[in-house]
């Protein structure tokens, strides 16, 4: 709709304060992305502990400096000043836009926008971060979810310059172009893409993500899986990705997809005796491979 004429299109908003709901994997990257590009960030966990362990990782992460390619304490330090954790979310409500990336699942993640629109004021941009789940589906019970969006970062979120920005049926132009111009003041790559489950990105993943557990299942060694995609031009093998990507987060989103294409997806029974064990990935420092 935008006609790329200056004025013409909805003008986006500037954005200087951002709050992350979950301190995992995505959301100490997605505080660290914001940080280093000067915006003052809320971080969120219900759980102090990771809580802690997510503010530690973001400050670890801004602490480097590209030029000099070392850690510095100072950096950490004045970064510190504009990043404030906290367990209560209504500590969230004054900042610009609300990025929510806790695990996925549909109803915990209705249940906290529900929870925060009671109480946000209407213009404040509320984002998720979902890999899998479609944002009108998220948004089914919003009051406003023309304010609505998804912006999905890839992980590792400090390399990965994708950003998927997931139009719902109801997000007005003026939030998808917020969510554009904010990816890009971030240094990403933004794509709009259409709404359904897995998006664009993880819709083309996933099926390779399952043929490879199927494999596993076959018998096939998985460092060999794994040597052969790289062989075959990817970045690290599938099972590799798997632990990066969490266990756990691989398989809800997994049946996500499983939901929409039943016909498509044949589910493997690894996954869950992984999550059973506790092997979540590098995040537990075991998966499918060990990382201690
Ligand atoms: P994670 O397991 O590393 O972290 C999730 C965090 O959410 C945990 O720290 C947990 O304590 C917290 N949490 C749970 N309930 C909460 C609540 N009610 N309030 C506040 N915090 C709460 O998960 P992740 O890998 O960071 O994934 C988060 C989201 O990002 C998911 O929706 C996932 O699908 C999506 N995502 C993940 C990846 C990936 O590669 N891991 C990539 C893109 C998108």
């Amino acid at each position: 709709k935008d006609s790329g004429v200056a004025g013409e299109g909805p003008q986006p908003r500037k954005l200087q304060s951002a709050s992350v709901i979950g301190a995992g994997i995505m959301g100490s990257g997605i505080a660290a992305a914001n940080l280093k590009r000067g915006l003052s960030v809320k971080l969120n966990d219900a759980n102090p502990e990771a809580l802690q362990l997510g503010s530690t990782a973001v400050l670890d992460e801004v602490s480097y400096d590209k030029e000099t390619r070392s850690k510095s304490a100072e950096r950490a330090i004045q970064f510190a000043g504009r990043l404030h954790t906290t367990t209560n979310s209504d500590e969230l409500l004054d900042t610009d836009i609300i990025i929510e990336a806790v695990v996925e699942n549909l109803e915990l993640k209705r249940k906290i926008f529900a929870n925060l629109e009671e109480k946000l004021p209407e213009t404040t941009l509320l984002a998720s971060n979902t890999s899998t789940l479609p944002i009108t589906k998220l948004a089914e019970n919003l009051k406003h979810p023309e304010r609505f969006v998804g912006i999905h970062f890839f992980n590792p979120v400090r390399m990965m310059k994708l950003v998927e920005v997931i139009r719902g049926e109801k997000t007005s132009d003026e939030t998808a172009a917020t969510a554009v111009a904010y990816a890009k003041g971030l240094g990403k790559f933004p794509i709009v893409v259409n709404d359904g489950p897995g998006f664009l990105v993880n819709r083309l993943l996933f099926p390779y993500m399952n043929e490879a557990t199927q494999l596993l299942q076959d018998g096939v060694d998985m460092k060999r899986i794994d040597k052969v995609a790289r062989k075959f031009g990817m970045p690290m093998g599938p099972i590799a990705l798997y632990d990066m990507v969490g266990i756990d987060t691989s398989f809800y989103a997994g049946r996500t997809m499983y939901d929409a294409f039943p016909e498509r997806t044949l589910v493997s029974p690894i996954l869950p005796a992984l999550i059973k064990r506790d092997m979540l990935g590098k995040k537990k420092g075991v998966g499918f491979f060990n990382y201690q």
